[in-house]
């Protein structure tokens, strides 16, 4: 987990986080991502001054241990003089050694935060799901984290005054904004009340509004009118210049391909056309027929898709 360095703000990895929260459904399933309907409860790593330090950081382990349901798995905290924020070694188990850095112990409030990233390395080292290179691999974990539950702890850890700053995790505060705004989307949660840092609050909000908008792209028919006139003079486009590719229009999510399905010889004018655009819950590719209403189901997220095509 890195650590220092100024902030970074907006969606510089907006591609890799949806491509994290689309890999997590594909290998969770449906079932096991609704089984993370709650979150990590505020009270639950609550961690004062008072506590003792290694009991403390112990028990804040087990609870997201708890919370991402490795029954078997025992963390082992110690605290060194290190430049990361944290680490753990993903060796075979059942025991794992987390280090997190010495800070941590006059900053235990952000305990959690660290824990909730550093074990779900190990939940996604299990689930044998990762991907390539070090910077996509972190933002997987911390988008794994936030999506199943526990990251909005990474978010409230974003401070900032003016005389300085502080945030944990790869994903800037508006993307961890965003994932939250997604699973509070499908889940009807509201993790603003758990914040007590006003900038997790700001970039939450943020996120909320792009998540927003992912369900109102076309072809849904919870599209905008701009959305919707766009939509259609590139539908327009792509029936006037048939092609065998995918025709991509730029900056715009959907694309247009002929629906090969469609026996030959029995129209006149331009072929039928498909449509394919990102699930907006989980960015699985939908295909659908071009043809005006159209209700789809995303197989991966079971998201009913009310299109207009
Ligand atoms: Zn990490
Ligand atoms: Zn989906």
């Amino acid at each position: 987990m890195a650590n220092g360095g100024p902030v970074e703000h907006g969606y510089p990895h907006l591609e890799t986080v949806r491509a994290a929260i689309n890999a997590l459904y594909k290998r969770l399933s449906y079932d096991t991502v609704q089984t993370f309907a709650t979150s990590v409860a505020p009270a639950d790593v609550a961690f004062c001054d008072t506590d003792d330090l290694y009991l403390g950081a112990q028990r804040v382990a087990h609870e997201m241990v708890r919370h991402y349901r490795l029954p078997d798995a025992r963390m082992i905290v110690g605290f060194r003089e290190m430049t990361h924020a944290a680490n753990v070694e993903l060796a075979a188990g059942p025991e794992y050694f987390i280090e997190l850095n010495d800070r941590f112990r006059t900053h235990r409030r952000d305990i959690g935060a660290a824990l909730a990233h550093e074990v779900m390395h190990v939940y996604l080292h299990r689930l044998d799901l990762s991907f390539p290179g070090t910077r996509d691999n972190e933002i997987l974990t911390d988008t794994a984290a936030a999506y199943l539950g526990a990251g909005w702890l990474l978010l409230d850890a974003f401070r900032e005054d003016a005389a300085s700053s502080q945030k944990l995790g790869y994903l800037t505060p508006e993307e961890f904004g965003y994932v939250l705004a997604k699973r509070a989307l499908l889940f009807d949660e509201d993790p603003a009340i758990w914040f007590t840092s006003p900038q997790a609050y700001t970039a939450y909000t943020a996120g909320m509004e792009l998540a927003r908008r992912d369900t109102r792209r076309p072809p849904l028919t919870a599209a905008g009118w701009a959305g919707r006139r766009r939509y259609a003079r590139d539908r327009r486009h792509a029936q006037d210049h048939p092609s065998p590719d995918a025709s991509q229009p730029g900056g715009v999510p959907y694309s247009f391909t002929p629906d090969s399905t469609d026996p030959p010889g029995d129209h006149d004018g331009p072929g039928p056309l498909r449509v394919s655009f990102p699930c907006p819950t989980c960015h699985q590719r939908i295909r659908v027929p071009v043809r005006g209403r159209v209700r789809a189901r995303c197989g991966v997220c079971r998201t009913v898709l009310e299109c207009d095509t």
